[in-house]
């Protein structure tokens, strides 16, 4: 639902209805921006006017530049005031949930404050503390960080944020999967009440809802395209599907991974005890590998990452809960050694792949007993699944359903399955 002051404003066609500082219209208008994008025109006047706000907005909407705009303008007026103290403190805090989106939120600022001096600086963790802590002991007005890092700032008396006026959850969905809620819940219990609060989502499920409504007061709700219960299967990705006996599993991996070049891929595995055994089977086969789960310390988590990251090793086996604690994204392929329970862990896992380059392979490895959780993400992607099989592995006899005729090919044979009938579960069957 939309509050009236937004609607009134919703046919704004130039920022020059903003009433923005001249240095802020200067550079929207370098960077190209000619109108303002559908969250701008209704965010920027909501922030302005010093309201709390919720918005559902994806991605690519412009939202960043839609709080960062009247944030800055309030800095600039505020900056005028002559009882204001000389030495920058920080008066923004944006909370992102990845390294990537800190980068990205100080870049925008930099770019919207070029005619300015007002500073940002980004805040996340892998890296060494001693530039961040640099920046922040020399006086940064806006700080983007991811909330990790920022507690270990906050633990050593980096920080300051007594004069804090403005505290913005960017993608609050991907922190809350990330599990940063408890660290979020430190951080905001230490910043100052009479602040502005403002908190961006993709989606509103319900734990982002009620995290919006413990931190903020009567905010506006903002709401730009479709606000989605869970995130959708990005676009762009290409799924793929082998039928194989769960014996065969291992076997069938290092026949994947042998036969296209993959330079960085991340497998799922379904136990500790079964990643633990995939990574040792693929260290034997002569593949650089790591491990994730929750028998290791974060130290030992993040520095596996960092291998992988750096692609210092080419595979990183994991199980859903270590992955989610931790920032992986870009990679150009996904192996679902085992399906996952739910379609949202399936959607979690093939989300990493494919942000860049805008496209990306998921592979999951399906025995029979898997076949339900299988209808249940088919049906989510919304089309049949190609299967792939490979003729003559273990004979070709043990693949239940490869096609006829098949065995003396050497790659894999594709069958593309006729589109599921609503109502009719095709292939189901269920173990006991
Ligand atoms: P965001 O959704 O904040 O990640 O922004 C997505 C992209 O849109 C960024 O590259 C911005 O630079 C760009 N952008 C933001 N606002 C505008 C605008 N009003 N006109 C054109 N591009 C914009």
């Amino acid at each position: 639902m939309m509050n009236s002051f937004v609607e009134d404003n919703a046919s704004a066609e130039s920022f020059d209805s903003f009433s923005l500082h001249p240095d802020l219209l200067r550079a929207v208008k370098e960077l190209g921006f000619s109108r303002p994008t559908p969250v701008q025109v209704q965010a920027i006047p909501v922030i302005s006017a010093g309201r709390d706000l919720t918005g559902t907005a994806q991605t690519g909407s412009g939202k960043t530049a839609a709080y960062l705009l009247p944030i800055l303008n309030w800095l600039l007026v505020a900056r005028s005031d002559p009882s204001a103290p000389h030495h920058p403190r920080t008066r923004v805090l944006v909370l992102v949930p990845t390294r990537e989106l800190a980068l990205q939120v100080e870049g925008v600022a930099k770019d919207l404050a070029r005619f300015t001096k007002i500073r940002a600086a980004a805040v996340y963790g892998g890296v060494g503390m001693e530039p961040q802590t640099k920046a922040l002991r020399a006086g940064v007005e806006i700080v983007a960080a991811t909330p990790g890092r920022l507690l270990d700032h906050m633990g050593i008396g980096n920080t300051r944020f007594d004069r804090l006026s403005f505290l913005v959850l960017d993608e609050a969905d991907r922190m809350l999967d990330i599990g940063f809620m408890p660290d979020i819940r430190r951080i905001v219990e230490r910043l100052p009440t009479n602040r502005q609060t403002l908190l961006f989502s993709a989606t509103m499920p319900p734990a982002v809802a009620s995290l919006a409504a413990s931190i903020q007061k009567d905010p506006a709700q903002v709401s730009v395209g479709e606000a989605l219960a869970r995130p959708k299967i990005p676009d762009g990705i290409d799924h793929k599907i082998y039928p194989i006996p769960m014996h065969l599993k291992t076997a069938l991996l290092v026949r994947i991974l042998k036969d296209s070049p993959m330079p960085s891929v991340l497998v799922f595995a379904r136990t500790r005890h079964r990643a633990d055994m995939v990574a040792a089977e693929l260290a034997r086969a002569g593949y650089t590998v790591k491990c994730i789960h929750s028998d290791f310390s974060q130290p030992e988590r993040i520095a596996a990452l960092e291998a992988f990251r750096a692609r210092k090793v080419q595979i990183l086996v994991a199980t859903d809960i270590a992955a989610r604690g931790l920032d992986i994204e870009d990679i150009s392929h996904v192996i679902n050694y085992d399906l996952p329970q739910s379609v949202e862990d399936y959607i979690h896992r093939v989300g990493r792949t494919g942000r860049a380059e805008a496209t990306g392979e998921a592979a999951s490895l399906v025995s029979l007993e898997e076949l339900h959780q299988l209808a249940a993400i088919e049906a989510e992607i919304g089309r049949s699944v190609p299967r792939l099989f490979y003729p003559g592995f273990a004979d070709g006899a043990e693949s239940p359903q490869a096609p006829p005729g098949t065995a003396a090919r050497t790659g894999p044979v594709v069958y593309t399955p006729p589109p599921q009938r609503p109502g009719v579960r095709r292939g189901v069957r269920r173990t006991r």
